[in-house]
């Protein structure tokens, strides 16, 4: 059965309900995207959306490529304005053709750590498989090109999880579910390193066993 049945903003829909009810943002902060396949273009959430409330009307189109609004299929779309986080979306699409979706978030637990100067542990192989690794993008004001231009120059190595310091975070993943279940693993591991934190026994956290780690930058097929 497919993640979601619809299309692709029938699936960012799920995600944006799915995120608020586990609080990795509120109100509407945070924007969400996908790429239209075999276009030059993404759905991007519109400015001042309720990430629990979209529906199809809630989506601008926008070409990748200069960020002009695209009208998608034959039929025209109403003019949606697209999020602030525009820039931010469309500089890591250019800069990574192998990511279609692109979550950003305000969730709390990352960004505590963040304010305390802690970055997030990889501990289990759910956190390992999906988070492989987890970059922290200086402060920069948000909706800000040169938030977008930074971001997407960390992310260009492969990087698909990011968090944004005092700000967010945005996670990439080549299909929405991948994204989504990236942007939940992200929020658990840093619960899971901030519980460690307040326990006194962060020194004492191990890191996800090498054996597995091997495993992930092998060609074999892991499970978790
Ligand atoms: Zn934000």
């Amino acid at each position: 059965m497919n993640y979601v049945p619809g299309d692709l903003r029938e699936q960012l829909a799920h995600v944006g309900y799915d995120v608020v009810q586990a609080g990795l943002v509120c109100g509407s902060g945070g924007n969400l995207s996908a790429r239209i396949p075999d276009e030059d273009a993404v759905w991007v959430t519109a400015s001042g959306s309720w990430l629990d409330r979209l529906n199809r009307s809630s989506f601008a189109s926008v070409r990748i490529s200069d960020g002009a609004p695209v009208t998608i299929g034959s039929v025209p779309q109403p003019r949606v304005e697209p999020t602030s986080e525009l820039a931010l979306h469309l500089a890591l699409y250019r800069a990574r053709p192998d990511v279609n979706a692109v979550v950003h978030l305000h969730p709390q637990t990352a960004l505590l750590l963040d304010a305390l100067g802690e970055h997030i542990r990889i501990v289990t192989t759910d956190h390992a498989y999906y988070l492989r690794r987890v970059s922290t993008v200086p402060f920069r004001l948000p909706g800000s090109t040169e938030l977008a231009s930074l971001t997407a120059a960390m992310a260009a190595d492969g990087t698909d999880c990011l968090v944004l310091s005092q700000h967010g975070c945005v996670v990439m993943g080549d299909s929405v579910e991948l994204a989504h279940k990236r942007a939940r693993n992200l929020e658990e591991a840093a619960s899971l390193t901030y519980r460690a934190l307040t326990a006194g026994r962060l020194e004492n956290l191990r890191d996800c066993p090498e054996q597995f780690l091997d495993r992930l930058s092998g060609s074999t097929a892991v499970s978790v």
